[in-house]
């Protein structure tokens, strides 16, 4: 399973996202203060869950996947802000390669721009985001304890 498939993974390691938002003003792009690829794009090193050694994601696409939930398949997460750092969920948007090459000034002009609330609420205060991970940690608790119990 790749890192990106790995959804649950992903939500709770999610600390690894946030340390490096410096901002979470909705209004403004959210610059990556961390790793860039060489792309310009933001990246985030985490173990998989089956261990072994570190892999990397690129921040939007953590930031579409915490805020949106998975990513279409065969989609880019582009950008409306130009920005190829920000992680801005409302900067974001599933696209074609060819949206992903155009120019995107204009918001909205992907094949979907889900409302921020579509996959978890309004997720930028500390209580909602430890909810989460609550929510997230008793799922997994509660799959481990059924896959005990068909064993
Ligand atoms: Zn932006």
């Amino acid at each position: 399973m790749s890192l990106e498939d790995n959804i649950d993974h992903l939500l709770i390691n999610q600390h690894l996202f946030w340390s490096r938002i410096t901002s979470e003003d909705l209004e403004k792009c959210w610059s990556w203060d961390g790793n860039l690829a060489p792309t310009g794009y933001g990246r985030v090193y985490l173990k998989p869950s089956s261990g072994g050694p570190f892999q990397s994601i690129l921040a939007h696409r953590y930031s579409w996947i915490i805020h949106f939930g998975p990513i279409t398949s065969g989609l880019y997460i582009c950008h409306s802000c130009n920005n190829r750092s920000c992680t801005n969920p409302l900067h974001l948007f599933e696209g074609t390669a060819s949206d992903n090459f155009k120019d995107m000034h204009a918001k909205g002009r992907g094949i979907s721009n889900p409302p921020i609330d579509y996959w978890k609420g309004k997720f930028h205060t500390e209580e909602t985001r430890l909810r989460m991970s609550e929510v997230q940690l008793e799922r997994r608790e509660r799959e481990r304890l059924e896959r005990l119990e068909k064993q």
